[in-house]
């Protein structure tokens, strides 16, 4: 056992197995949760114009305290005409260009208002509640950098300068087929021997989640026939994602088809608890995933390999998942040779975050897992780790 890979060395081979996909223009509306291609360069200075923070008086502080005669209004969208003459203020509007000869604006709730004049008592610092020009970015100043992904923030930021469609790499097409001649869809009556079919839909919600276009298969019989013909449709795929059938037994024959089909085995099994059987391939371009038919196993070997594949494939700079540090709430065995991946429940503590393993960790156990959503990483050796002991952690949520 230990010449398998740890699970490092087998993210390793799986990203050194990427190329990213080929990139596509995307309108921006449409780019949310995509990753960019290439550096995304602002068009304009942001704000374009030296704007007004607040409702007020555009004045020059060097007038004031004064009474000051009103002398138009300059509106967002609507600029004031002209040049703001010594003695004079203009309503202005939050967001507004600031009229040239204007360096101040005061709140329009430290004013009086009589007779179109406009009574400033105080005497604020010249540039006050004034945004200026280029405050935010530049033109031509780097807004949103190659490999990073389109938050909400991102998004807007490159909206905000300019940008009405952005390099992403394209979404991988993702085929996902369960394989087990056990498995019947939920609906269907379930008959002596047989189990619901949930491994589909759990890496299909997950996936997708990660920025796959999911291909959903009916799941396939462990039988030969049946899986030549799915797993060489699920190959035209940029990713083939299968569970089950990578085990030791009679009738896992997953890995031997896919070798008939021309998959060449990158590795199968890992030093993991739960997991450990997997497979990972190669045909041509596409990356071929053998998850275990548990559904814990298959969870976590979707979220160690399969979401850190999918993320190398559309360019993100850092795809693998970042381990977070936590306290164990309670003693922990250790497993001597896998370094295991429990379920936890998590709950900020202080200054800290505290995890709680859920009571049932095998790897068959998916609605206890379910109360989970944290993975911490339980490092092999000897022992057991003690209560409170600092861990690391991955939080299981999409
Ligand atoms: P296998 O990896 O094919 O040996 O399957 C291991 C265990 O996972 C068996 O108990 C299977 O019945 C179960 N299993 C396999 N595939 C699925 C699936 N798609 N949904 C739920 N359970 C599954
Ligand atoms: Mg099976």
């Amino acid at each position: 056992m230990a010449s398998l890979l740890t699970f490092e060395e087998a993210q390793e081979r799986v990203l050194a197995a990427v190329a990213p996909l080929p990139v596509e223009l995307v309108p921006i509306a449409e780019a949310g949760g995509r990753v960019v291609a290439e550096d995304v360069q602002a068009r304009v200075d942001l704000p374009p114009f030296a704007s007004s923070a607040m409702d007020g008086f555009a004045v020059r502080a060097a007038d004031l305290p004064a009474t000051l005669s009103i002398a138009g209004e300059s509106a967002a969208g609507s600029p004031f005409a002209g040049r703001l003459e010594p003695g004079t203020a203009a309503a202005i509007s939050t967001g507004a260009v600031v009229p040239t000869g204007a360096d101040t604006v005061v709140p329009v709730e430290r004013v009086v208002v009589k007779d179109n004049k406009v009574e400033i008592s105080t005497q604020p610092e010249a540039g006050a509640n004034v945004r200026p020009r280029g405050g935010d970015t530049a033109v031509g100043d780097l807004v949103v950098s190659a490999g990073s992904q389109l938050t909400a923030a991102r998004i807007a930021a490159a909206a905000a300068s300019g940008i009405a469609a952005l390099p992403c790499a394209r979404r991988p097409r993702v085929a996902v087929l369960a394989t087990g001649s056990e498995l019947v869809a939920p609906g269907e009556a379930l008959r002596e021997g047989q189990i619901y079919e949930s491994n589909t839909v759990m890496l299909g919600s997950a996936l997708a989640g990660s920025g796959a276009e999911v291909e959903p298969f009916a799941p396939a019989a462990d039988d030969e026939e049946a899986l030549r013909r799915a797993l060489e449709q699920g190959l035209a795929a940029d990713v083939l994602v299968t569970s089950g059938g990578v085990s030791v037994g009679e009738h896992d024959l997953v890995r031997a088809v896919e070798r008939e089909l021309g998959v060449e085995e990158v590795f199968w099994r890992v030093a993991m608890k739960p997991g450990k059987p997997i497979s990972f391939g190669v045909r041509g371009k596409t990356l071929v995933f053998g998850l275990p038919g548990n559904p814990v196993s298959a969870l976590v070997g979707c979220e160690l390999f399969v979401k850190p594949a999918l993320r190398a494939l559309q360019g993100l700079t850092d795809p693998l998942p970042r381990f977070e540090p936590g306290r164990l709430s309670t003693e922990v065995r250790r497993d001597a040779e896998r370094d295991e991946f429990l379920r936890a429940g998590s709950r900020v503590d202080g200054d800290s975050v505290v995890l709680e393993p859920v009571t049932g960790q095998e790897s068959h156990m998916i609605v206890r897992s379910s109360a989970a959503d944290a993975l911490v990483y339980v490092p092999r050796g000897n022992g057991e780790l003690a209560a409170g002991s600092v861990v690391r952690w991955l939080p299981l949520g999409g």
